[in-house]
């Protein structure tokens, strides 16, 4: 069964940074915050100084400040609270907005030409929702926001003095600017995350969901050149399933496919968040393990080994055989590759169902019946 796009999990359904960034999110609405609270103090001085407050301004820039304030301290407190701490600031910016847009059509629009300077914020909002929100939620929310706001317009616009044509255009450009915002955050918001799962598909396996190849040879790489940088030990194991073309043969293809994506995930299971797995070939895996030196991916060896032979596959018996390989100052991917896949020839020429470590090391074949690495 091939892999299918919903079968992926989706790290961007909204416009939200990752979660590596979390700390960055944090930080960065920690100055959000405040600066808001500074542009609704600030805006609400200079109308007083100016002497014209206009009805929202008067009620709520100053709450909108202190509201903010406390929004910053009680994140402060609470920093897990993030999401609730947007979702309030989105409530009073929307709140706020719509009674602009009230009160512009409705008192200041027949007699200006431009918009009241709190209308800039108006599509603030829209990028809340999607960093927030869902795609499809963010777009009826924006959608919703935007209507509410031009339904409450025309009801301003009714009941203001006529408007002039320069006043008419204004009210034009403000309904389609915000419409073309959101499609774009839309638009945006969609390829984000169709890229996202475009990338996961170049990157995994069909079959067993591991990671492909193409994949592993670029962490491979990455980590030879960790490795090399800070004198790290890192450690290949290659695994290829014994006479598997037999289990193609008796139980049909569909069956080793089966059988196949059970190995993967019982492979899976035993092994770090930090290991990487990889479908390298027809019926061969290969581990890459950072962090660990011979001993170590010896023992790990041996625990897939008996992870995979101590119940059956879809129903059928099966073995690995494995070649363990470690990296050397001087290595080269190909180098170590080449050592892990000789080993592990070795193991099958040895009789199959065991570990057999680089040749240059210390060689420890592993007979199929003995239960630990180090006891014979
Ligand atoms: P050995 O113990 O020497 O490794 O024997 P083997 O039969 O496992 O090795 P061989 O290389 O002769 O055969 C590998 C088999 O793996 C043949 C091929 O049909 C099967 N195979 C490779 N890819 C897939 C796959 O995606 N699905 C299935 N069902 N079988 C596969
Ligand atoms: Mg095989
Ligand atoms: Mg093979």
């Amino acid at each position: 069964m091939p892999l299918r796009r919903s079968h992926l999990p989706d790290p961007y359904a909204t416009l939200e940074v990752a979660d590596p960034l979390e700390g960055l999110r944090l930080r960065l609405t920690l100055w959000l915050l405040p600066m808001g609270s500074v542009a609704a103090l600030t805006a609400w001085s200079l109308s007083v100084v100016v002497g014209h407050l206009s009805f929202p301004d008067r009620y709520l820039l100053w709450p909108m400040a202190l509201g903010f304030l406390g929004l910053e301290f009680y994140l402060w407190r609470n920093p897990q609270s993030i999401r609730l701490v947007w979702q309030i600031a989105l409530g009073i910016i929307a709140l706020y907005e719509i009674l602009s847009v009230y009160y512009e059509a409705a008192y200041m629009l027949h007699q200006r030409n431009g918009l009241t300077p709190a209308l800039l914020w108006f599509p603030m909002v829209y990028l809340m929702a999607f960093v927030l929100f869902r795609r499809r939620h963010a777009l009826f929310f924006s959608v919703g926001y935007l209507g509410l706001g031009l339904l409450v317009g025309v009801v301003g616009v009714w009941q203001s003095p006529p408007l002039g044509v320069s006043a008419v255009n204004t009210a034009m450009q403000f309904t389609f600017s915000n419409l073309a915002y959101v499609l774009l955050l839309y638009i945006f918001a969609y390829l984000r995350r169709h890229y996202a799962q475009m990338h996961q598909l170049a990157h995994t396996d069909a079959l067993t969901s591991t990671t492909n190849r193409r994949a592993m040879q670029a962490r491979l790489e990455a980590e030879l050149e960790w490795a090399r940088r800070y004198n790290r030990p890192f450690a290949l194991l290659l695994a290829d399933l014994d006479h598997f073309k037999n289990v193609n043969d008796t139980y049909g293809h569909s069956v080793g496919d089966q059988v196949l994506r059970e190995v993967a995930l019982r492979l899976q299971q035993h092994l770090r968040e930090s290991d990487t797995l990889a479908r390298w070939g027809g019926e061969e895996f290969l581990v890459l393990a950072p962090e660990t030196d011979l001993h170590q991916a010896q023992h790990l060896a041996w625990r897939l080994l008996e992870a995979v032979r101590e119940a059956p596959m879809a129903g059928v018996p099966v073995t690995l055989s494995l070649g363990v390989a470690c990296y050397r100052e001087g290595d080269s991917v190909a180098a170590l590759l080449s050592r892990a896949d000789e080993a592990m020839y070795r193991a099958k020429a040895a009789g199959r169902n065991q570990v057999v470590l680089e040749e240059g090391l210390e060689d420890v074949i592993i007979p199929a019946h003995t239960t630990q690495p180090d006891a014979q």
